[in-house]
């Protein structure tokens, strides 16, 4: 069976960027609740009588979509993989509980990073609209010419809504990775580190806890 690893740590922490890898590297499914929101913007959510009427709504302010939304995406993702790298999720206590049940983890990683860095990671961040791939301004800039003109901004990743994401990452996902540190494939990384050291040390905590599996 492929590895089940689950990424946490801050907004501009790398877990995309790092996930990608991981993919390629083992082979393994990329699930990512805020890519699959993102192509579910306008789905109509009004029959649950909530404070907004699409998911897309939620996330221009900063807020995170509701549990039955999000724990669902989830659930027919990971039923469908053999092995996964889970992006995102859980990021409250109901979505860690929901996740128990759905599923049993071989790697927990975390990375770690300040605050400062990712409200600077995230300010800078611009994503390639034709692959989903993200870049930097500063850090990750693209070799090809072509790429690097159709560069986008995140609608989110104005400094007033990577405030506010954090805000809520600090109250509400933080005690969640909290919960994970009793499991025996939790490890964290210096995500301050390059994309490469970052990559290097993400490998040998795979390779040393996926193993047999
Ligand atoms: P997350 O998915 O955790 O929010 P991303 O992988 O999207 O983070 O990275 C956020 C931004 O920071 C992107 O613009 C990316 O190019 C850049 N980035 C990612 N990892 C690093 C790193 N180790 N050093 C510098 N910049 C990075
Ligand atoms: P970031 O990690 O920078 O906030 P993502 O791309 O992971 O960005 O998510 C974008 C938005 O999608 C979030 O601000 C939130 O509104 C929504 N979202 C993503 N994952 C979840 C989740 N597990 N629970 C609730 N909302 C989510």
């Amino acid at each position: 069976m492929e590895p089940r690893i689950l990424i946490m740590g801050p907004q501009g922490a790398g877990k995309g960027t790092q996930s990608r890898r991981i993919a390629d590297e083992y082979g393994v499914e990329h699930v990512t609740t805020g890519g699959a929101l993102r192509a579910n913007k306008q789905k109509d959510i009004s029959h649950l009588g909530l404070e907004y009427d699409t998911p897309g709504a939620y996330m221009e302010a900063g807020e995170l979509v509701p549990d039955a939304v999000v724990d669902a995406i989830v659930e027919a993702a990971l039923d469908e993989a053999d092995g996964f790298v889970l992006d995102g999720y859980p990021r409250n206590a109901d979505q860690a509980a929901a996740l128990d049940g759905m599923t049993d983890l071989d790697v927990v990683l975390v990375l770690d990073i300040s605050r400062e860095t990712s409200v600077e990671r995230l300010t800078g961040r611009r994503v390639d609209p034709e692959t989903g791939e993200n870049y930097h301004v500063e850090f990750d800039v693209p070799d090809d010419e072509v790429v690097r003109e159709r560069l986008v901004q995140r609608e989110d990743d104005t400094r007033e809504a990577v405030e506010t994401r954090l805000d809520v990452f600090e109250d509400e996902t933080a005690p969640v990775i909290d919960r994970y540190r009793d499991h025996e494939g939790y490890v964290e990384v210096d995500g301050e580190q390059s994309p490469d050291g970052v990559w290097a040390d993400i490998r040998t905590a795979i390779d040393e806890r996926a193993k047999g599996s």
